[in-house]
């Protein structure tokens, strides 16, 4: 063979960005390219694919001898409908597919390459070491050693219907695996500014049973050199500084004495770059002083006011049952308060996300962890659905019965396209009930949890909760559930909510064949190839940013079920005009200047909430001019005149505060000024 040419792929659905599978390089597969590169001494062309279109074009222009795929929940189908349309054309190509959603036991395989009949050799685990061998078999004779039943080390593929398979607990020298960055293997992803992720080490000591990491194999913590992580950032900083946002993509940063010394570098980067404008960690459990210490170094530079720049401790939950379920009993919680503070005294924002379903957590159980969520304080509180991610404990028949475990499946968010006429989707296999908590009660929490999406993480109704916190020791959780369950909202807000129900409950599928026999209807599929699709979440948002009588509906709402009586009734209502002055409807923002002064009687102590001082009532309410230029030119990039609700999620996504003034601290000159909003 004069050349062995191989492509390498981490495709994803690029119809739309904002997902962080679209948006980062294809780090997994550039290392295993990296690796492969630098110990099969013979002459070799790899190229790395991230968009199917590219893939297919380079295949029809200069076919390779192998492609490997590598294959997640978000790519599982689309690897599945581009495999086979290669290997029809191309029968002597060599597929292998290797990656976390891969199963690790005999029968597990045998039943994957069943089903993928596309993928001829499949990698368990890590992908480096047992790639390279792939390539040195093929070397040898094609693939004639699938012939001679050969074993190759964690490759297993199919012979004669028996699975040929046999693992190795031995995982490559993480100082072997050359850098895909300095080598320049990226640099093309790089240059579209797609997100950098930086692997300082590899492996998770925790068992979480919803989490690929958990995996057994993959527990044991292996460092990347400290040289090699250091100038891999330097490279990136200084080559590529528009590339805004970077990901540490270490299951716990900060579990190493090291990272304060990345942390550092990390900061001495941005200093001179403000272009970098967040890093995204994921903290370690039980090391707080040290993720204390990381966070405050790292929020010495940058752009602390991005959320996702929040510093995060994912709880996921607090409920004692689901932690023992989840086996994530052993990670420490008795330190949240004291790490959000240390937090926020180093000037951040605290996140943390929370899962719903898990198995033991009940209704009232989710209900204590989210109150809880609310007394800790965390500006924002990201709740998800559990997703059973394939090769999980999780997913087992064991875990599925010992739990009662019901799930049902949805159409994972954006993920579908269509290439050379190749229709694909991607689903999500998400629980919807189990025996800790019925499928009526799960519904009811995720109205609750939309207006914390909403009403808390995009501040939407954020200053109300918290002066009903502060002076009524109410917990927005129980405001929450006594709006979603109340039999006398206005008809607005009443119909709204239903319709939010019967959509959210529209995307779920007994199966993914149900699913896809939905989608793939010749109407449906043009309407959302054309119009897009979104989640039932997301279009509540863009109706309440729409449409400002719903807004008042919903803030007479909530105002109804606080008030016990006219005098706070009224504190309240004035508070809710605040909130509904501050708004920028959408349309508006192509026509105004959003410089506004209001006249608007706070009581003191509301005044005094928002730290606000002003004897005469006048308030000046702005959005800086960029900030307007920065929303309008979003809007306009997701057609707004054509599709206004998908502009605005979609703009929503990236500026969580889009629609929103903010008080000014400029001096009030005059006296005397009309009512803008009335
Ligand atoms: S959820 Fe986090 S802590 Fe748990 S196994 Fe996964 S990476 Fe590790």
């Amino acid at each position: 063979m004069n050349q062995m040419n191989i492509y390498m792929a981490d495709l994803v659905h690029n119809r739309f960005m904002g997902s962080s599978a679209n948006d980062t390089v294809p780090y997994n597969v550039a290392s295993i390219s990296a690796y492969t590169k630098s110990l099969f001494n013979k002459n070799t062309q790899i190229k790395i694919f991230k968009y199917t279109d590219d893939l297919i074009e380079a295949v029809k222009e200069n076919p390779p001898n192998i492609i490997a795929f590598s294959h997640y929940i978000w790519n599982a189908h689309l690897n599945q409908s581009i495999g086979n349309y290669l290997k029809e054309k191309y029968p002597e190509l060599l597929i292998v597919a290797g990656g976390p959603s891969i199963k690790t036991t005999h029968n597990e395989i045998k039943e994957f390459l069943e089903v993928n009949k596309y993928i001829d050799l499949c990698v368990i685990n890590e992908g480096e070491g047992a790639f390279l061998n792939c390539v040195i078999a093929y070397d040898q004779g094609a693939k004639s050693f699938m012939d001679k039943k050969q074993i190759i080390p964690n490759v297993g593929y199919l012979s004669g219907g028996s699975l040929i398979f046999e693992v190795e607990n031995k995982f490559s020298d993480l100082d072997n695996i050359p850098s895909p960055y300095l080598l320049g293997y990226l640099d093309e992803f790089l240059e579209q500014g797609l997100m950098p992720i930086f692997e300082t080490n590899r492996g998770c000591p925790f068992k979480c049973t919803y989490c690929a990491w958990g995996k057994a194999a993959l527990s044991k913590v292996r460092k990347m050199s400290l040289p090699k992580v250091l100038k891999e950032m330097e490279y990136v900083a200084e080559k590529y500084p528009q590339c805004a946002d970077w990901i540490i993509g270490d299951a716990n940063f900060g579990m190493l004495p090291r990272d304060i010394e990345i942390a550092h570098k990390i900061n001495e980067l941005r200093k001179n770059r403000p272009s970098i404008k967040s890093v995204t960690v994921y903290e370690s459990k039980n090391t707080t002083i040290r993720s204390i210490e990381i966070s405050s170094i790292l929020r010495k530079s940058g752009d602390i006011k991005k959320q996702q720049d929040f510093s995060l401790i994912a709880l996921q939950t607090l409920d004692e049952t689901a932690q023992k379920y989840s086996k994530r009993s052993n990670i420490k919680l008795d330190d949240v308060p004291l790490k959000i503070k240390a937090f926020r005294d180093a000037g951040t924002g605290v996140r943390t996300d929370i899962l719903s379903g898990l198995p033991g957590e009940s209704f009232e159980g989710h209900m204590s962890t989210l109150r809880q969520c609310f007394d800790y304080g965390f500006d924002h509180i990201g709740i998800y659905n559990v997703i059973i991610l394939p090769g999980t404990e999780m997913e087992t028949q064991e875990s599925r019965n010992n739990y009662a475990i019901k799930t049902k499946f949805r159409l994972k968010d954006n993920a579908f396209g269509q290439y050379n006429d190749i229709k694909s989707i991607e689903q999500e296999e998400v629980i919807c009930s189990n025996n800790a908590i019925t499928e009526a009660e799960l519904l009811t929490l995720r109205c609750m949890h939309w207006h914390i999406w909403f009403g808390w993480n995009h501040g939407f109704f954020k200053p109300f909760f918290k002066y009903v916190y502060k002076n009524h020791g109410l917990n927005p959780v129980d405001i929450i559930y006594k709006v979603a369950t109340s039999a006398n909202l206005k008809n607005n807000l009443k119909t709204s909510l239903d319709c939010f129900k019967e959509n959210f409950e529209g995307e779920f599928f007994e199966s993914p064949e149900s699913l896809r026999e939905y989608y793939f209807n010749p109407s449906v599929w043009s309407k959302i190839l054309n119009k897009g699709l979104s989640r039932a979440g997301f279009i509540l948002n863009a109706k309440f940013i729409q449409d400002k009588e719903l807004y008042k509906s919903a803030l007479e709402a909530l105002t109804n079920v606080v008030s016990t009586n006219k005098v706070e009734k009224d504190k309240l209502k004035i508070l809710s005009n605040l909130l509904l002055q501050k708004r920028i409807w959408p349309d508006d923002i192509f026509n105004a200047n959003f410089k506004q002064k209001i006249s608007l009687k706070l009581t003191q102590n509301i005044a005094e909430f928002f730290n606000i001082k002003n004897s005469n009532n006048i308030f000046i309410l702005n959005k800086s001019l960029s900030e307007q230029k920065t929303i309008r030119d979003r809007l306009k990039k997701h057609s707004y005149e054509v599709r206004p609700r998908m502009a605005i999620i979609n703009t929503l996504l990236s500026i969580p505060d889009a629609f929103e003034m903010k008080f000014s601290q400029e001096k009030v000159v005059h006296q005397r000024e009309e009512l803008i909003y009335t």
